[in-house]
């Protein structure tokens, strides 16, 4: 067969890059026969930078075209003169193509696992990433990571990715969103170029896809996805995803996508507990080169929700302000800063929180302030005053007040059980991820 170079060239340009395209492959003149492809330069020296950096590249891009094994083979033109006087001037500043692997998406530096704060609530995934590291591919495949947002799935992923990379730095890992993921698709669409799309994408030895979630209802996106998800599934290429849901709950995605996703290996992460918002909080604060005082990061933990990002914000914003006003790192300084976080939280009162959470276990609010000890009155009663805490930010002695006249011992108790088992245990964060909610809209 003999290669129809036109429809050759758009991909090497694309795989070569522009710069080495404009510099090196638009000059030759390109003559296809009867298994082989003619390429004729204008100088030898031409011809030899091009096998040495350039050669391979165009040898498999040939023969995908070409269906069968095709020989590329050089001529050197004289008559090419102005051509060839043209490149030798540029020989020396042009560099030599990139040793580093291709990759599809940008890493987020800091990201890394040095830097990832581990506990209860996300224990499972970090143990998951770690073993995806370890035997991409092989250990679990699909990966699927979900979890509230701010809670580090994008960290974690990242983190996924750089250790990939330390430990072999010629993978080629495409590790991006689901939208640029469409994005891409639509260009390639657009500009015709669905092959080039497809091998970029089937190429890779590891795709790792952050917030599936945006997929939902768009069909030809998700069609596209499945098939790349099937061939690298097929060559044992691992696929991590994340989404804010688990798959059974995202709504909008084909059946046999789902499916897919929960064939592999599903680990949720949870919000962190307390003393992991205090490390976490530290652990920004040094990358800042910002010495957080204890007493501060308490009231930046207990200030904030249960979303990391909400707890980096606040630290931002005690920090900026510090600068600001030139002065230390206080509680005070602290308690001023966060001012208005208050202010907006307090829309929620504890008497809405009371009356949410006996409605949704089946309880009159006089059960919650009441003396009654059953577990069927307890629990509902700690959720409700660790809601009061975190989301109507009611101090402790109040919550204590409200809660018929307790000791406000009990209620740090409480707040600190609830904030535990919510770490641990699926079902109760699935519980207080839909009160929250209710109260939100309410
Ligand atoms: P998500 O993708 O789940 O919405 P991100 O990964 O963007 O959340 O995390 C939000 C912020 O919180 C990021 O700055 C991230 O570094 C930080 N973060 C989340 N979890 C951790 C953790 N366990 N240790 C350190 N930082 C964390
Ligand atoms: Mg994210």
């Amino acid at each position: 067969m003999v290669v129809p170079w036109e429809s050759v060239v758009p991909e090497l340009r694309e795989r070569l890059g522009e710069k080495n395209y404009l510099a090196w492959i638009d000059p030759v003149e390109a003559v296809p026969t009867e298994g082989q492809v003619l390429l004729r330069v204008p100088s030898v020296f031409f011809q030899s930078w091009i096998e040495r950096y350039f050669l391979q590249t165009i040898r498999t891009t040939v023969e995908r075209y070409a269906g069968s094994d095709c020989a590329v083979r050089f001529e050197v033109v004289a008559d090419r003169k102005a051509v060839r006087d043209e490149q030798d001037k540029r020989l020396a500043p042009e560099p030599a193509p990139k040793r580093r692997a291709p990759r599809i998406g940008k890493l987020i530096p800091h990201y890394t696992f040095d830097n990832f704060v581990v506990g209860p609530s996300n224990e499972m995934a970090f143990r998951t990433a770690c073993s995806v590291c370890e035997k991409p591919g092989k250990a679990f495949n699909p990966v699927f990571f979900h979890g509230g947002v701010g809670l580090g799935k994008t960290h974690l992923i990242n983190a996924i990715a750089h250790e990939m990379l330390r430990r072999r730095g010629r993978s080629v890992i495409a590790c991006l969103s689901a939208e640029n993921f469409m994005n891409q698709l639509i260009t390639a669409l657009r500009q015709d170029q669905m092959p080039q799309f497809r091998d970029r994408f089937r190429r890779v030895d590891a795709l790792i896809l952050d917030d599936i979630q945006f997929l939902s209802g768009k069909e030809r996106t998700q069609e596209e996805f499945f098939h790349t998800f099937n061939a690298l599934e097929n060559g044992q290429r691992q696929i991590v995803l994340t989404s804010d849901q688990p798959p059974s709950a995202i709504v909008g995605i084909e059946k046999r996508l789902r499916s897919r996703f929960e064939g592999g290996l599903i680990a949720d992460i949870h919000p962190p507990t307390r003393e992991m918002r205090i490390a976490i909080v530290h652990a920004k604060a040094g990358r800042k080169g910002v010495d957080l005082p204890p007493e501060v990061a308490e009231v930046l933990v207990r200030r904030s929700g249960v979303s990391v990002r909400e707890l980096e914000g606040a630290l931002n914003r005690v920090v900026g302000m510090a600068d600001v006003r030139s002065v230390p790192l206080t509680v005070e300084l602290a308690n001023d800063a966060l001012g208005p976080l208050d202010s907006f939280r307090a829309a929620v009162s504890v008497e809405a929180i009371q009356q949410t959470v006996s409605h949704r276990f089946g309880l009159q609010i006089a059960d919650l302030t009441s003396r009654r000890r059953g577990r069927q009155v307890s629990f509902p009663r700690q959720i409700a005053m660790y809601l009061s805490r975190t989301v109507a930010q009611a101090s402790y002695p109040r919550i204590a007040q409200e809660f018929g006249n307790r000791d406000h011992t009990t209620v740090m108790y409480a707040v600190r059980a609830i904030e535990d088992r919510r770490s641990r245990d699926a079902a109760v964060d699935q519980v207080l991820v839909g009160i929250e909610a209710e109260l939100r809209e309410n």
